[in-house]
């Protein structure tokens, strides 16, 4: 099997509301879905983060993947991994290793298709046929018009119960980093009390929006709510470093440590307890199955981290927790913020689950019509990222906020 073609097109899916965040304001996702075609007629499906850069670099990087047999999916991990964060070229490293978390997912789904393996069972087996996930509780805005009540502690604290009836969620990840800490505090304190048994692990994730005496002033404050992990409450490894000294709350990051690179800085520095991947900036699956070889090795614990994905990377987040052991805290996933999806069969949660598709590959099928609608949603629409707040219009996200 020789890959002969590929498209990749931009989408952009609205949220329900728009969701808070330290930076500014997520309305909506836009992602590039990456279709890879081969001589056999199979087609593999891959998505990453990222819009009319990123599907141009899926493009651009043809000579890396053009002709080569999908089956060597290493092959091609590896090509793209010459592209780094650290290295001299910038955005296009960004760019490309972005792409190429697409197109090694496409090829991986072609493998088990090709093979009637599911992806899970090529990432060292699946153990499980259902992955845990975390409600994603967010400071929200009703519209980009109107505030209403949804960034309210009270109002929060209601919707975080919510989720956990609807959908069977047993943990909770307040997104932090909005509000004043005291106002945050008062959150976690709400969903604590009200969700009582039901509630099961609680995490915080301000983002980086707090200084490092903030961060310990607030941690100790959170300290009688049990949290199970602070997900980058200041910004860089050293910072992180000398909350971690002064707090016995564990810290997680997906924001200081992003690539292999900075792993033996944030070791040597003791910034961290936790890692979350990310499967689209980390390079792909291969990646994300190198960085749980190495969090074991250094006795750092794992989730995977979510950026808004679609139905293609969340089959790819849930083959992977559901066979490597190591993704031992339950994933993230927004999707049940997101208005839609470009799958045939969106997932559902049961009991705060998903369960890993049956099918060979990544087990998704893509359905045209809903792709074809999100492109002309993306193509009507300028590109926006999450960096600003429309609301506020006089604000910027200085660091430390807080
Ligand atoms: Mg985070």
């Amino acid at each position: 099997m020789k890959i002969t073609g590929v498209r990749a097109t931009p989408v952009y899916v609205p949220m329900h509301h728009p969701l808070r965040w330290s930076f500014g304001v997520e309305p909506g996702l836009t992602r590039v879905i990456v279709e890879l075609l081969t001589d056999e007629g199979l087609v593999g499906l891959g998505e990453s983060n990222g819009g009319r850069d990123l599907a141009a670099a899926v493009l651009e990087s043809q000579p890396l993947y053009f002709g080569l047999d999908p089956l060597e999916a290493g092959r091609i991990a590896k090509r793209f991994a010459i592209y780094r964060l650290t290295s001299e070229q910038g955005a296009r490293a960004l760019q490309f290793k972005m792409a190429g978390a697409a197109i090694e997912m496409a090829c991986w789904d072609l493998v088990g298709k090709s093979l009637g393996k599911r992806c899970g069972d090529l990432w060292g087996g699946i153990e499980k046929e259902e992955v845990e996930v975390a409600a994603y509780v967010f400071y929200r805005y009703e519209s980009m018009a109107e505030e209403g009540n949804y960034s309210d502690p009270a109002y929060v604290s209601e919707y975080a119960l919510e989720l956990m009836e609807v959908h069977g969620f047993r943990d909770v990840k307040l997104k932090a980093g909005v509000l004043d800490p005291i106002q945050e505090i008062d959150t976690v304190r709400r969903i604590r009390e009200s969700a009582g048994s039901r509630l099961r692990n609680l995490r915080v994730d301000p983002n980086q929006a707090w200084s490092v005496e903030t961060s310990i002033r607030t941690l100790r404050r959170l300290d009688p709510y049990d949290i199970e992990f602070c997900e980058d409450p200041t910004w860089g490894i050293e910072g992180m470093g000398l909350v971690r000294r002064d707090t016995h709350i564990p810290l997680a990051t997906n924001m200081c440590c992003v690539s292999f690179e900075q792993i033996p800085l944030v070791v040597r520095a003791r910034a961290l307890d936790i890692i979350l991947g990310d499967i689209h900036f980390w390079g792909g699956p291969t990646a994300l199955l190198q960085l749980a070889k190495v969090c074991e090795t250094f006795n750092l614990g794992m989730s995977l981290h979510s950026d808004r994905e679609l139905g293609i990377s969340t089959a790819a987040l849930v083959h992977l927790a559901a066979a490597q052991p190591m993704i031992s805290h339950a994933i993230d996933s927004h999707l049940p913020e997101q208005s839609g999806d470009v799958i045939t069969q969106p997932f559902k949660f049961r009991q705060g689950k998903l369960s890993v598709p049956s099918g060979p590959g990544l087990g998704v099928e893509l359905d045209r019509d809903h792709l074809d609608h999100y492109n002309r949603l993306y193509l009507e629409r300028s590109e926006r990222d999450e960096f600003q707040d429309e609301k506020r219009s006089s604000w910027r996200a200085y660091l430390p906020l807080w």
